[in-house]
């Protein structure tokens, strides 16, 4: 089965994805967390991309769709797609990529939520640096100050994008460029809307039920 989660920065897609990853032996393509990568290890790619994801824009499709087809193969067990695709010309390309292996979108999980709330969820998030679980400054903090509950780790990161001023850029590209692709997959008869402003645990059920249909 192969999904695709669609929803603003903030939304909760990569949460959710962790979780289908462990509880369904699916695996997460985050366009994002290989842009990231590439920009950590000093590649050609991370550095071009640098500037335009500080910024908050999109990057330039061929890139991130390259990077999709890279990763497809190790996804035979079903993939889940995190921020990607973003645009029209994205999802064509996803159309095209996954033809070419015999396979098909199943269902596309809109994640509706309410925009300010976000602002608020994605300014005040960090993650450990070891095993990357994710807390919150007002959310979700560590049971015990500074040490991670997953594996003790005691490091922790922010993303530099998740900055006020940025978010907003983030969420404005996907009301413009984002949004407007769900005609297409509606088209399909694939959206199933869930209410991603619930608990992380009823937004999972809320998935499960439709992936279980
Ligand atoms: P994310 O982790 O999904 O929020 O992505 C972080 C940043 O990476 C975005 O703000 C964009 O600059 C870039 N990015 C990630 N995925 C895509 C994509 N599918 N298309 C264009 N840019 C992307």
């Amino acid at each position: 089965m192969d999904i695709i989660l669609l929803g603003p920065p903030g939304a909760g897609k990569g949460t959710q994805a962790k979780r289908l990853e462990e509880r369904r032996g699916m695996v997460q393509l985050s366009t994002g967390d290989m842009l990231r990568s590439a920009r950590e290890a000093g590649t050609p790619v991370g550095l071009r991309v640098r500037a335009v994801m500080d910024r908050g824009e999109l990057v330039s499709d061929a890139i991130v769709s390259a990077l999709i087809g890279e990763h497809l193969e190790n996804s035979g067990t079903g993939a889940i797609f995190d921020g990607y695709p973003r645009t029209h010309p994205q999802a064509e390309a996803l159309e095209i990529l996954l033809e070419e292996r015999a396979r098909k979108i199943d269902h596309v999980i809109e994640l509706v939520v309410d925009e300010e709330a976000l602002v608020t969820r994605i300014t005040g998030r960090f993650t450990c640096s070891k095993c990357g679980a994710p807390y919150h400054d007002t959310l979700h903090l560590p049971k015990v100050a500074g040490v991670c509950d997953i594996c003790a780790g005691t490091d922790f990161k922010r993303r530099p994008d998740d900055n006020e001023q940025t978010v907003r850029t983030r969420m404005a590209e996907y009301r413009e460029k984002t949004a407007p692709i769900l005609p297409f997959y509606e088209a399909k008869g694939l959206v199933r809307r869930v209410d991603g402003m619930q608990s992380v645990e009823a937004v999972a059920a809320a998935i499960d039920a439709f992936l279980d249909s």
